[in-house]
């Protein structure tokens, strides 16, 4: 055991000189001339991640990947978020992760194969369908795609958007109401396998967030479904499973989005701390000479510490019991640590003036991608509420949502 844990340390460290050593020299070409001036470089990059068998960190060793479990994964996940292609690099991001883990527990032995075995190999990719522009998609329970049964095939019908990485996937899953009496709202809707080329699956646009279209895997779509017919062997589990599926993605996939976010806070500190260390105010007066930013390194230091154990106690939990047994400790990481990474960056940019709002430094394009951490996978104010309607049932107070 005490073996195992060293040797796990040792990769660590080793995976931690390869992100350095070889991805942030990628990084300025990618902030400068976007994705697809680095992409070839990626994919080399990714050929060694796999030589070195460090590949898709979280997936069990028989589909080829590192087998690591939740919380080895959660402090590796912190180690790639240093880099802008950390986990695209190692074959562990989202939202292809998220479909991994999803598939790997409910796809049939048909689906794996098809689906499931060339995304963990990393020949494709693929995107996650459920938000749609005319419901509140923090309340998915309401939503408009519908999924009809016709012969052996579904015929989907809908508009969704922010379907990230659309751009280059091979497949989606979409989330469709294929029962719309259910008496309960939540058995209402499916998950189905739809590949991108299937007629009448459509993209609109690539959305413009803060500015920024992005490229290829770093997009978030407006996407339609029109008569989109696919085989009912696309299904994933049952019919009616589709918000229970969703649950069971949403658990471990906060606590990966939560070390990534530690994991670009590490990297935002080191900056801001190199800053105020070197630039001089005057002949021989450091910026890190003023209170004002000294109290900015204590509070981040502060704030990135407490964030990492409290995730590393929510991830501990989900390891020994499940989403629903771990939902107070996976919404306490998730509204709190997002916005520890908004502080962190906020005050990282602040320290580097101009500079800090230029592409230069990869803290104004995490500042752009990143303020949606606050808002996707559940805004903070839902999980604060669920977070406080726990504890308030401790105190004979039952609020209904
Ligand atoms: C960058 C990015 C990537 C995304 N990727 C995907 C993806 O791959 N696939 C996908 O399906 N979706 C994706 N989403 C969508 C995301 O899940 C939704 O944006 C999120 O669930 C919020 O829904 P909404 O945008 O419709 O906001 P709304 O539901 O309209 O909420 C707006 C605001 O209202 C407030 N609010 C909402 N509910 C409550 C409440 N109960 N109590 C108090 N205040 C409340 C919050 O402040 C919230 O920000 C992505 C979003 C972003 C920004």
């Amino acid at each position: 055991m005490a073996e195992t844990k060293m040797n796990f340390e040792a990769i660590l460290g080793e995976i931690r000189s390869f992100v350095q050593k070889e991805l942030y020299p990628l990084e300025p070409v990618f902030l400068q001339q976007g994705f697809h001036a680095v992409e070839e470089q990626v994919q080399a990059k990714r050929e060694l991640v796999k030589a070195h068998g460090w590949w898709a960190p979280p997936i069990p060793r028989e589909y080829g990947g590192m087998g690591l479990g939740l919380t080895d994964f959660a402090r590796l996940s912190e180690v790639l978020g240093l880099s802008l292609l950390g986990h695209l690099t190692f074959n562990c991001q989202a939202p292809d992760i998220g479909n991994m883990e999803l598939l790997l527990e409910v796809a049939n032995a048909e689906q794996k194969e098809r689906y499931l075995v060339p995304l963990v190999r990393g020949g494709i990719r693929s995107c996650f369908s459920m938000t749609e522009p005319m419901h509140a998609g923090s309340n998915p329970l309401y939503m408009s795609t519908t999924a009809v049964k016709d012969g052996n095939d579904y015929v989907i019908n809908g508009h969704k958007w922010f379907t990230s990485s659309h751009e280059g996937s091979a497949f989606a899953i979409v989330m469709a109401v294929t029962d719309p009496t259910a008496a309960k709202m939540h058995q209402r809707a499916s998950q189905i396998i739809v590949p991108t080329d299937t007629p009448g699956f459509r993209r609109l646009r690539n959305i413009k967030i803060m500015g920024e279209e992005g490229q290829g895997y770093f997009t978030d779509a407006e996407v339609v479904y029109e008569n989109v017919r696919v085989p009912r062997s696309n299904l994933l589990g049952r019919e009616g499973e589709g918000f229970a599926l969703a649950q069971m993605r949403l658990g471990p996939g906060r606590i990966h989005h939560c070390m990534r976010w530690i994991g670009i806070c590490e990297r935002a500190f080191d900056l801001m701390c190199r800053r105020a260390a070197t630039r001089e105010l005057a002949p021989g007066k450091l910026l890190a000479e003023k209170q004002a930013v000294q109290h900015w390194i204590a509070e981040s230091r502060a704030e990135i510490n407490a964030a990492r154990m409290l995730v590393m106690d929510a991830a501990q939990k989900l390891d020994s019991s499940d989403s629903y047994a771990a939902r107070v400790e996976i919404s306490l990481i998730k509204f709190f640590v997002a916005n520890v990474l908004d502080h962190v960056l906020d005050r990282a940019i602040q320290v580097h003036g101009g500079l800090g709002i230029t592409d230069d430094t990869m803290l104004a394009f995490v500042y752009r991608r990143e303020r949606a951490a606050r808002i996707y996978d559940g805004p903070d104010e839902v999980h604060k509420s669920a977070v406080a309607r726990q504890i308030l049932k401790e105190y004979g107070v039952n609020i209904s949502i």
